[in-house]
């Protein structure tokens, strides 16, 4: 295995020996705050209490609701200038969850990110286009620090202006990329429908990520694209990008346990549950001194996959998320993640990249809509073949969620497309509308 550094390389016992050292200095260096000295205090837990992995468990769990509380320099363990830079979670109303760097946590930051990078093969010399917002959210500074520590000449392009993009992406012969995939999807098909190639573009390898989506819809943007699409995990309470990274095989992403623990719990009992089964993932820094941050509910679903990766890392691997705690939709007494659904829409040629699933409440009942763009192609007049293809997306979806929703085809981009993440879900139940 070509290796970005050692720790990439270590085996299980030297994993978890170093991650109980670190999980001591962590706490350590966590009751110097004031949310930590109070949180640890109450539940009577001190460093020398981790006698080993498991003693973890002893430590009740932080909130992104905690955070919020301790806006804004709650969580900081370190003298304020020590610190450099911070950064805050995207799509957050009201009080925002903001983390603070010192230059040390940057560095290890951008170590990890040049590491993930590394594993799919970029390298010094590549050229590299970073089509992130480069304000507060993560996926823009964080990802090109960790590009410019590899030695990559470094683009950062920030989002949107799909001409200077592409303009951009030829010009500089750019070999590789960070995009989010609903972007990704959506910069193939407008050069599609200009009549240009999109396979002709020069980068061989996206880093996606920051937004869930399913394995056929990356499978999507490699086909669109002519390039290799390598899933990325991260969330700004753990630094952003750079906490889990697909590795060539494609298959799950290595959580880099010499930088965090991972624990996969169930949402309501906060109990571990065994590896192959979905529950929450909670995130523990284990390289952050300015505002370590212990046992973080990340609301995402996941399960950690069972078995050696056949790329010989041992770090474990988890497996794409599913979906969060939080945006599991209730209707009709179903429970319903909208992954599923795109799931479903994505398995037919005729639809387009762009769905809304919109609740709505008439006379008490809940009901469930999927507005779908078809591709232009086959958005055709012949309306005995839209009623038929529109049956047969409710009907798959009714086999999928057991619900039956009411499914509108409508043109490839009419739907609003959002400027950062993708909306997918818009909830009138309770708008009155
Ligand atoms: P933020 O802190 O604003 O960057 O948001 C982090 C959240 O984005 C995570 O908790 C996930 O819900 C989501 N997210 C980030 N990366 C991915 C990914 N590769 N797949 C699915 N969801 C992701
Ligand atoms: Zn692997």
């Amino acid at each position: 295995m070509e290796h970005y550094d050692r720790a990439e390389t270590w085996d299980r016992e030297t994993i978890e020996r170093v991650q109980l050292v670190r999980l001591k200095n962590t706490l350590r260096q966590a009751l110097r705050s004031p949310f930590y000295k109070d949180l640890l205090g109450r539940a009577g837990v001190s460093p020398e209490n981790m006698r080993n992995l498991a003693d973890l468990r002893q430590i009740p769990f932080t909130s992104k609701e905690h955070l919020r509380a301790a806006y804004p320099y709650g969580l900081v363990s370190v003298a304020k200038d020590e610190l450099v830079r911070f950064h805050a979670s995207s799509g957050t109303t009201g009080t925002p969850v903001v983390v603070c760097h010192t230059q040390d946590d940057l560095d290890c930051w951008a170590d990890l990110m040049a590491r993930c990078m590394h594993m799919v093969g970029i390298r010094r010399g590549d050229v590299f286009q970073n089509i992130a917002g480069y304000g507060l959210f993560t996926g823009g500074l964080g990802i090109h620090s960790g590009a410019e520590r590899l030695g990559c000449l470094t683009i950062p392009a920030g989002t949107g202006n799909t001409r200077r993009q592409v303009k951009l992406l030829r010009d500089m012969r750019v070999t590789a990329l960070h995009i989010i995939p609903s972007y990704a999807l959506y910069i193939g098909n407008a050069l599609l429908e200009e009549g240009e190639d999109p396979r002709s573009l020069p980068p061989r390898i996206a880093l996606v990520g920051a937004e869930p989506h399913t394995d056929e819809a990356r499978r999507r943007i490699e086909d669109l694209l002519g390039l290799k699409a390598y899933n990325s995990y991260g969330l700004s309470e753990m630094n952003g990008p750079g906490v889990a990274f697909e590795c060539l095989e494609q298959n799950g992403l290595h959580v880099w346990e010499d930088a965090y623990i991972a624990e996969i719990v169930d949402p309501d009992s906060g109990e571990p549950v065994p590896d192959g089964e979905q529950g929450e993932l909670v995130m523990t820094t284990l390289c952050r001194r300015g505002m370590p941050i212990i046992r973080f509910r990340t609301r995402d679903l996941t399960c950690f996959l069972p078995g050696d990766c056949p790329c010989g890392r041992k770090h474990r691997r988890l497996a794409r998320i599913a979906g969060r705690v939080d945006d599991m939709l209730i209707i009709k007494g179903c429970n319903i993640y909208p992954m599923q659904v795109e799931q479903i829409l994505m398995s037919f040629r005729e639809v387009g990249e762009n769905y809304l699933i919109v609740l709505e409440n008439e006379a008490g009942m809940d009901r469930m809509r999927v507005q779908v763009e078809v591709r232009s192609e086959y958005f055709v007049d012949d309306m005995r073949a839209l009623t038929a293809l529109q049956r047969k997306i409710a009907n798959r979806l009714r086999d999928e969620i057991l619900v039956t929703p009411k499914v509108d085809l409508v043109q490839q981009n009419s739907l609003p497309r959002a400027e950062g993440k993708a909306k997918r879900v818009e909830d009138r139940r309770h708008a009155g509308i």
